[in-house]
């Protein structure tokens, strides 16, 4: 059996087309357009190449973006006073501060991303948003779940009543992945590097979500015959050669559905967050 490919570009595309339609119906009531502030700091390379991304997207979609690029050696309280401008700033209705931060300010990582005010919080890690999200009140949500499941409603795949599998069980994808997918009725189970025999819990799984970070960590053994496979992973193995958590070519013979890496995924992170800022846009104007 060959699964049907799930890919991002088309997905992503739907998601981008209707945050610009509702970006271009925001300027047009309220006279101004939905704007992403992206703050980094320091030189890493594949951040600057996300940063990039993320501003040609704002571009495309039609929402005003600001780069705030800041040297390494920035102060922390300097980086905090940025952050309280781009809060008070009518302009800007999404903050989102680029990770990784320089070795001097990585440890209050917390610090910085719990000062953004919570409305502009577009990558969903304020923890009152994260609050939110555990209690099922609308919010701002984080772009990879978020974009994941997004995916799986507009290729129609039904969640209700299944089981999910998420290996991987970090802040920013496997939790709010567990949350999201609960919230839609699926019977949900986390993995994580404690988890016992783990090709036991996968191969129970209608949807397995795989979130761990290391090379084809999922062999076609590990899935049930027909399950809708889901990678976020994002590995370089080689200068130039990306690929996911899953053995692709062997998963793709036993999956019913199957993102690539590349190709996947990533584009629905960098769609959703498109989705966020014109989301976090309404949602302040309608709480003026
Ligand atoms: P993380 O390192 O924070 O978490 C990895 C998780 O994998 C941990 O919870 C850990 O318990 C689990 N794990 C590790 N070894 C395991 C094992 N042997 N068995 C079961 N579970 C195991 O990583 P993260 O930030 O969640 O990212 C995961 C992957 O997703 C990375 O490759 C990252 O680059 C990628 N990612 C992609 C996107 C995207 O836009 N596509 C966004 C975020 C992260």
């Amino acid at each position: 059996m060959t699964a049907r490919l799930l890919e991002g570009k088309f997905f992503a595309n739907a998601i981008k087309e209707e945050a610009g339609r509702r970006a271009a119906a925001f300027e047009e009531k309220y006279g101004v357009v939905p704007g992403l502030a992206v703050i980094i700091v320091g030189e890493d390379p594949a951040s600057q190449v996300y940063v990039r991304n993320k501003r040609r997207s704002c571009e495309k979609v039609g929402l005003y973006s600001r780069e705030v690029a800041l040297p390494a050696d920035t102060p922390k309280e300097k980086l905090l006073s940025i952050i309280d401008e781009l809060n008070a700033d009518p302009k800007i209705h999404g903050i989102l501060l680029q990770l990784p931060l320089p070795k001097a300010l990585d440890p209050y990582e917390n610090e910085f991303l719990n000062r953004i005010d919570p409305a502009k919080d577009v990558d969903g890690f304020h923890p009152v948003n994260v609050g939110r999200l555990v209690i099922g009140e609308p919010g701002l949500t984080p772009c990879t779940p978020a974009g994941c499941m997004k995916m799986l409603e507009l290729a129609g795949i039904d969640i209700d009543g299944k089981n999910a599998v998420v290996i991987g069980r970090s802040n920013i994808v496997g939790k709010p992945m567990m949350l999201m997918l609960m919230k839609k009725n699926a019977t949900v189970t986390v993995c994580h590097s404690h988890t016992q025999d783990l090709p036991s819990v996968t191969r129970r799984a209608d949807i397995l979500v795989a979130a761990v970070g290391r090379p084809h960590f999922v062999t076609a053994d590990m899935v049930k015959p027909g399950a809708v496979v889901i990678d976020v992973g994002i590995n370089r193995i080689a200068p130039k050669k990306l690929v996911g958590d899953v053995d692709f070519d062997a998963v793709k013979e036993v999956a019913g559905a199957i993102t690539p890496v590349p190709g996947g995924v990533g584009l629905l992170t960098v769609a959703m967050l498109m989705d966020n800022v014109v989301r976090a846009a309404e949602m302040q104007q309608n709480n003026k």
